[in-house]
């Protein structure tokens, strides 16, 4: 290993002010919310087709998909909301579409965290344009402090969460702050000198 990775890979950590969740307890935490959705959909055919949202949940799909003992479609769409920012716009774009053809699917929606909800909304509304059976819903956080928007499932959809967030600027597993920070491999608090 090159020595002179060393300064950034410090650099990173220390812009951590403190761990929310460790990569243990994320680790337990996505085995059981993989379990409970390898239960819950292990006797519907076709089996569902799980949609990331790039990039934030790109850590946490890999993850739970990978623990998800059914044979699932995996695909992407991308939505422009955040900019550099750390507030939400409130006007989510699709600025990436899913390959996959998703018309009466089930469809399990894999996010990072849901903020103001409106990002979700955007999507579910997509996918009902699309015509799914159902929409479901799995975010690696909530913030149900700052939900701005009510989203509303489809069908039998179901919503899992893996932990309740405060209401804090998280980073890590996959949430960045300017792009940076996403392959932390836990979920931290930056400093605010950061990014005040
Ligand atoms: P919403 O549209 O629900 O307000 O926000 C959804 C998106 O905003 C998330 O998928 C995520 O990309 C971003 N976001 C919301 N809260 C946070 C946060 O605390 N930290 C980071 N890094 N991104 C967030
Ligand atoms: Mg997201
Ligand atoms: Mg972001």
């Amino acid at each position: 290993r090159n020595a002179s990775h060393k300064p950034f890979l410090l650099a990173m950590h220390s812009h951590i002010e403190r761990i929310l969740w460790s990569e243990d307890q994320i680790s337990r935490r996505v085995s059981e919310l993989a379990a409970e959705i390898s239960a819950d959909f292990g006797g519907q055919s076709p089996a569902p087709v799980v949609v990331g949202v790039a990039t934030g949940a790109f850590l946490f799909l890999a993850d739970l998909v990978r623990k998800i003992d059914l044979s699932i479609a995996v695909d992407f769409v991308r939505v422009e909301s955040y900019g550099f920012g750390t507030v939400s716009n409130g006007a989510p774009t699709i600025s990436f579409d899913l390959k996959v053809d998703v018309n009466a699917r089930h469809v399990i929606v894999v996010e990072d965290i849901v903020d103001t909800g409106h990002t979700l909304s955007k999507v579910i509304g997509h996918l009902k344009s699309k015509g799914v059976s159902s929409v479901s819903v799995c975010t690696f956080l909530d913030k149900p402090a700052r939900r701005k928007v009510h989203f509303q499932l489809l069908g039998e959809g179901k919503y899992y969460r893996g932990f309740e967030c405060p209401d804090y600027f998280v980073v890590g597993y996959g949430l960045d702050f300017a792009e940076l920070y996403r392959n932390l491999p836990y979920i931290g608090v930056l400093k605010p000198e950061l990014y005040k």
